[in-house]
């Protein structure tokens, strides 16, 4: 646990609040408007290859007129599948007060089959495991039953959706973990798709506590709970390989989503880090997604083009879920800071 403790993250307490580090309440909300920002960005160039897509700096919500464009006929701006499964899984949060993948698997087959947190209600972008997996949850599978189990069940898409987890989470950093692997299940129940979920988590709470080392501290944290001979280890050194240089490819496996994404995370702006995501080519919208919501944390609200968040779509689905998100942080890290019945353990019991 960082010396900030386990809610101060979000919510004005962090001491770092000097020009250049975003506000906790503007890491919070930079967060959640960066996975959408990024998923929308990256709509129109999903499928195509790096070498096809158009100048780095020329990447925009709208693409240059001779691009031909992913997702004919979707107005720019507007999420995809990654965003409307992470408001699924914030809404499921924020409603049960707890970690529910049942609830979260009923959340997105209401996304799948009615259009529930899509913008205009248009379900245009569904993963092929996910897919599966609701089909099997509505032939009445128990949620925890639907997920692929095998090698090749690694896709990224139960990581586009993981960040909400983090922005929401109050216990220690072994029930984040062990949380975003539960949420990780229904669709994905490999060990690494589980994995490269806690991992993110883990790297998205450390951007927020504004720390030097994010990544590799979330690396220690996720090697200092899984000992050498357990199978999760193995799969973090042997197939995650957090600490070896990886190459980006921008591809739909788990790994080179979230490793795509922390080599785009070494830009310096937010602007440049999607950008970069985008420029790996393929699954460019989730790449964006993952890289737009810890990029979001690091340079908060402000770090985000503003002409992105106006393009945006769909922000009265949205806006309503971050504020009840942000009284959700405000109310416990009052708790933590005033000496409530939550200042040195979390009032809310560990979750899960
Ligand atoms: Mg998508």
């Amino acid at each position: 646990m960082s010396a900030l403790g386990g809610l101060g993250r979000w919510w004005g307490l962090s001491g770092n609040d000097v020009p250049e580090v975003p506000s906790a309440p503007d890491r919070l909300r930079g967060g959640f408007w960066g996975l959408l920002v990024g998923d929308a960005l990256g709509v129109p160039y999903e499928f195509t290859p790096p070498q096809r897509l158009p100048e780095r700096r020329k990447l925009d919500m709208e693409p240059p007129v001779a691009f031909l464009r992913s997702h004919h006929g979707i107005k720019p701006g507007t999420w995809s599948d990654d965003g409307a499964q992470a408001l699924c899984l914030l809404e499921s949060l924020l409603e049960k007060d707890a970690v529910d993948p049942r609830d979260l698997m009923d959340r997105i087959c209401r996304w799948f089959r009615d259009g529930h947190l899509a913008v205009g209600r248009d379900v245009f972008d569904v993963g092929m495991q996910t897919s599966r997996s609701i089909s099997k949850f509505l032939e009445g599978v128990p949620a925890m039953s639907c997920g692929r189990t095998d090698e090749q069940g690694n896709g990224n898409g139960s990581l586009m959706r993981s960040l909400p987890l983090a922005l929401w989470h109050v216990g220690t950093d072994e029930e984040l973990v062990s949380d975003a692997r539960l949420l990780s299940r229904p669709t994905h129940a490999h060990p690494r798709s589980e994995l490269c979920c806690a991992l993110y988590c883990l790297w998205a709470r450390r951007l927020a506590d504004t720390t030097d080392h994010p990544w590799m501290e979330a690396v220690e944290i996720l090697e200092g709970l899984f000992p050498r001979g357990t199978r999760e280890r193995e799969e973090i050194d042997a197939e995650i390989r957090p600490r070896e240089e990886y190459p980006a490819k921008g591809s739909g496996y788990v790994v080179d989503s979230l490793q795509s994404a922390r080599i785009a995370m070494r830009e310096r702006s937010f602007e440049d880090v999607v950008r970069a995501a985008v420029a790996f080519g393929h699954d460019t919208d989730t790449t964006a997604c993952i890289a737009g919501g810890v990029a979001g944390i690091r340079y908060g609200i402000r770090g985000i083009p503003k002409r992105w968040l106006k393009t945006l779509r769909g922000r009265d689905l949205a806006e309503p879920l971050l504020a009840r998100l942000e009284m959700v942080r405000e109310r416990a890290g009052k708790q933590e800071s005033g000496g409530g019945p939550g200042n040195s353990t979390p009032e809310v019991p560990p979750r899960g």
